[in-house]
């Protein structure tokens, strides 16, 4: 398994898997075949996550190519879509569980906690998940579903302590997915729903490759009763001044890989662009080494597409600016997560110094977010009605550039 950091990779691994999206993966995609055989799914998520593919690219190819068959793993792509809107809403959930990460931290000394995260825990599945994470940056959806149940209630180790390994190693790691299906797991999302790993179920979806019977605790109470806060407002793009110095500022949540975003903004903007950069936005120092170095190709990538465009750290935006006169960064918008939290300081001191921050949230954000208030019925309900609106937008035509 092998994931490289660029908008060819990642469309080229696309239209491998294309022809699998409709009714191959609604039969087959909790397959779990291990990491040296061919996928049922489409390991597509690296490339999703820093936005070298986009959700709407992948979604409405896949409805165009398979109709009704398409419709679940379009919902699937949905679930990230919706984890992410309803993060947005509630960023206080990702607030409290760095709170807890730090409350629990002295628990990383533990043994019970090193084993597990070595794969030394004598529960062969487990182990080799452990090992398959740290070695390839990625996990079949239903091993993770399996791996973090076991933490949560087989090993019983802090569930914070669990999602942080995950967002560590994870090429995808992503705050909205990971934070909020670790905590589904757990039972802290849905009233009266936790997720127990059971050994027939993995024996059957692994096909035979594991059989942890007796080993796992398959009847436990759920960690708690979910409590949310309620539901925020959705972020919206801010205005951009047509007529200012202006700067382009791309970022590792959204690498812009389909050009869109620049697109519409240099249509916005009644001068030519002045400035464009990659930022290194200066969270990345607590992943793992090959977490890094994907995020920095991917930087590089991006860089490349921009006719070698400069990247920039943090520190050095401001002077960046300088130089180019800028009088207006625009970025991609900055979803809630470790980026957002690193640039809050910074953008407030670009502000400060008399930039103008404008953040664009993308077209296919904005249709569903308003649909993540609730459950993720409520945004499903609203895929064929957004999917359609969406075909007539820039971000329907844009397949095939
Ligand atoms: C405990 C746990 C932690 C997770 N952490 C992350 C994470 O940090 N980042 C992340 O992107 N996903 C996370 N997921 C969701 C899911 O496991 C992965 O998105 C999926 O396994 C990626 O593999 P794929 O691209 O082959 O998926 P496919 O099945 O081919 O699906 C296509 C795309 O749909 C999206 N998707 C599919 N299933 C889900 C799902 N259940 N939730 C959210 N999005 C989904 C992904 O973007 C994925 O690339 C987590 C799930 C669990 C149970």
């Amino acid at each position: 398994m092998r994931f490289d950091a660029t908008r060819d990779a990642a469309r080229q691994q696309w239209a491998a898997f294309a022809p699998r999206a409709g009714a191959d993966y609604a039969a087959q995609r909790n397959l779990d075949r291990g990491p040296n055989e061919p996928a049922t799914v489409s390991r597509l998520s690296p490339y999703l996550r820093t936005r070298l593919l986009l959700e709407s690219e992948v979604a409405l190819a896949t409805a165009q190519m398979h109709g009704d068959a398409a419709e679940k793993f379009v919902q699937e792509v949905c679930w990230r879509t919706y984890w992410k809107g309803w993060l947005e809403r509630r960023p206080q959930v990702w607030h409290d569980y760095q709170t807890e990460l730090l409350r629990c931290a002295s628990q990383r000394r533990l043994p019970d906690y090193q084993r597990a995260i070595s794969g030394e825990t004598g529960i062969a599945c487990f182990d080799a998940w452990a090992t398959e994470l740290r070695d390839t940056g990625y996990l079949h959806n239903h091993a993770r579903m399996w791996a973090a149940s076991i933490w949560i209630f087989t090993l019983r180790l802090p569930w914070v302590l669990g999602a942080d390994w995950f967002l560590t190693h994870l090429l995808d790691g992503d705050a909205a997915s990971n934070t909020l299906s670790w905590r589904w797991v757990g039972g802290l999302h849905t009233a009266g729903k936790h997720y127990l790993a059971r050994a027939d179920n993995i024996a059957r979806f692994t096909q035979g490759r594991f059989d942890p019977r007796g080993q796992l605790v398959e009847d436990a109470a759920p960690l708690g009763q979910p409590q949310h806060p309620p539901a925020g407002p959705v972020p919206t793009s801010s205005v951009v001044d047509a007529n200012a110095r202006t700067g382009w500022l791309l970022h590792a949540d959204d690498l812009d890989g389909d050009g869109q975003l620049h697109r519409q903004l240099r249509q916005r903007l009644a001068r030519p662009l002045d400035a464009t950069a990659v930022l290194r936005s200066g969270d990345e120092a607590m992943l793992s080494p090959p977490v890094q170095a994907f995020r920095s190709a991917a930087r590089e990538d991006a860089r490349q597409r921009l006719a070698a465009a400069p990247v920039v750290d943090v520190e050095a935006v401001l002077a960046w600016a300088k130089d180019a006169e800028l009088q207006q960064l625009v970025m991609p918008y900055v979803p809630v997560g470790a980026a957002q939290d690193a640039l809050a300081a910074p953008i407030r001191q670009w502000r400060a110094s008399g930039l103008t921050v404008a953040t664009q949230v993308r077209e296919w954000d904005a249709a569903f977010w308003p649909h993540a208030a609730k459950g993720f019925f409520q945004l499903r309900r609203a895929i064929p009605d957004v999917l359609s609106d969406l075909r007539t937008t820039e971000a329907g035509s844009a397949w095939g550039r």
